[in-house]
C-alpha cells in the first residue's frame, strides 16, 4: 500500500467538432465526443483518462459517464492509486461491460503511480520496446478531392500510410479511390482498407478480391461485429489479411477469435479491451497464435492517444503502425496543454512521469459541456 489516497474524480464530458466529416461503414462522424476522468490524491497528484464511446460500435458518452459518476465512484473515492489490478478487478465485480469507462479509470491510475515511481506509462508496463511508431490517417471523406489534399499535404509531413474508409458508398467508388492512390503515389504508399463493417456477408469475398490488385497491408473488419462465421470464411478466402477490429474486444473475444482464426490481425484499442494491460492480454493471445496487432483509436483527444501510444511502446512486436491521428489532424483543436507528438510521420511515445499529457484548463473549460464531481 501507498501513502496516497484518491480524494477527487472529477467526469469532464466535452466535444470537439471535426475539420471535416468522416464517413464509415457504419456511418459519418463530424465531432469528438468524449469523458475525461480527472482523479486527485490527497497528496496533490492528479491523473486523467479518456473515454471515447461511439454508439455505433463500443457505447455511448452518457453510459460512460453514468459509469465513472455514478457507478465506480463510490469504489475510486479512498482507494490506493497504486493498486492497479485491485481497482480494475473491483471495477469489472461491480459493473458489467463499459470498457471505455474503465480504460478511462486504468489510465488516470496508472497516471498517478507513473508520477509516484518516476516512470511512463510504458516503463510501468514493462518498458519502451520503441520510441517512436509510423502513423496511419484515415482517409475517410465522401468528397474525395478535398481527401487528395490532405493526402498530399500530410505525404509532404511524412506520413506514408493510409486506411481507406470504404463501404459507405458503391464498390465502383472504393475502386477508383485506390486507383487513383496508386497511380499517384505508387508502391512509397502503404494502403490499408476498413470497411467498418459495411460489406454484405453474402458478397464480401468477391468484393475483397478485386481490392487485391491494389497490394493492400490489410483489410479491417469487412462484416459485421457479430458475423464471426463469415469473416473467419474471409480470412481463409482471400490472400490479403483481414483485420478484426469490431469484432475482437477484450481477451475473452481474442481467445475466441484466434481459436477460430477469423482474422489475421486484431486491432487493439484501450477503449475496446478496458484498459492498457487488457490490451496486452489481447496482444500475448495474438502472439500465441501467431496472429498481428495493430495501434487503433477512437475518436479520441491527445489523453486517449497518448494511453495508445505508451502501449505500442511497451508491445514486445508490432509491424503495422498505428493511427492516433485525430488529434493532430481531424480534430478542430485539442485538449492537451502540449502538441501530441508527432513528427515526420511518426507518433513519439510520450515521456512521461505518467501519461506525459494533459488537458490545459482553459481547452478544457471551452470544450467542455458538463462536469460531473
Ligand atoms: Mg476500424
Amino acid at each position: 500500500m501507498s501513502e496516497h489516497r484518491i480524494t477527487g474524480l472529477g467526469v469532464h464530458i466535452v466535444r470537439i467538432p471535426a475539420r471535416e466529416v468522416h464517413s464509415h461503414g457504419s456511418g459519418d462522424v463530424s465531432h469528438i465526443n468524449s469523458v475525461l476522468l480527472e482523479l486527485s490524491t490527497d497528496t496533490g497528484l492528479t491523473g486523467w483518462g479518456e473515454a471515447s464511446p461511439w454508439p455505433v460500435f463500443t457505447g455511448t458518452v452518457e453510459s460512460s459517464a453514468a459509469a465513472l459518476h455514478v457507478h465506480l465512484r463510490p469504489h475510486v473515492s479512498g482507494a490506493d492509486p497504486v493498486q492497479v489490478e485491485p481497482m480494475m478487478a473491483q471495477a469489472e465485480r461491480v459493473l458489467v461491460g463499459h470498457p471505455e469507462a474503465k480504460s478511462a479509470l486504468e489510465c488516470a491510475l496508472l497516471d498517478i503511480a507513473g508520477q509516484i515511481a518516476g516512470l511512463s506509462m510504458a516503463e510501468l508496463v514493462g518498458g519502451r520496446q520503441r520510441e517512436t511508431i509510423p502513423l496511419s490517417f484515415s482517409v475517410a471523406n465522401r468528397d474525395f478531392e478535398r481527401d487528395l489534399d490532405c493526402i498530399s499535404a500530410l505525404w509532404n509531413n511524412g506520413v506514408r500510410l493510409f486506411k481507406l474508409k470504404a463501404g459507405f458508398h458503391e464498390h465502383g467508388f472504393d475502386l477508383m479511390r485506390l486507383e487513383k492512390l496508386r497511380g499517384l503515389y505508387g508502391k512509397g504508399l502503404c494502403l490499408r482498407v476498413d470497411y467498418n463493417q459495411g460489406l454484405p456477408a453474402y458478397d464480401a469475398i468477391r468484393r475483397i478480391r478485386d481490392l487485391e490488385a491494389f497490394h493492400l497491408t490489410f483489410v479491417e473488419q469487412p462484416v459485421k461485429m457479430n458475423e464471426h462465421a463469415a469473416l473467419a470464411e474471409i480470412t481463409r478466402a482471400v490472400d490479403v489479411p483481414i483485420m478484426a477490429d469490431e469484432s475482437v474486444f477484450d481477451p475473452n473475444g481474442a481467445l475466441y477469435a484466434a481459436a477460430g482464426r477469423i482474422a489475421d490481425v486484431f486491432s487493439l484499442k484501450t477503449n475496446k479491451a478496458g484498459g492498457i494491460r487488457r490490451c496486452l492480454e489481447v496482444a500475448a493471445i495474438a502472439r500465441a497464435a501467431g496472429i498481428e496487432v495493430y495501434g487503433g483509436c477512437m475518436f479520441e483527444t491527445s489523453i486517449a492517444h497518448a494511453a495508445g501510444a505508451h502501449l505500442m511502446g511497451a508491445l514486445p512486436g508490432l509491424h503495422l503502425g498505428c493511427e492516433f491521428y485525430m488529434s493532430t489532424y481531424y480534430a478542430e483543436a485539442d485538449l492537451a496543454d502540449t502538441p501530441f507528438p508527432v513528427k515526420d510521420g511518426l507518433v513519439h511515445v510520450p515521456k512521461g512521469p505518467g501519461l506525459g499529457v494533459r488537458p490545459d484548463p482553459d481547452k478544457l473549460a471551452r470544450f467542455r459541456t458538463e462536469i460531473l464531481t
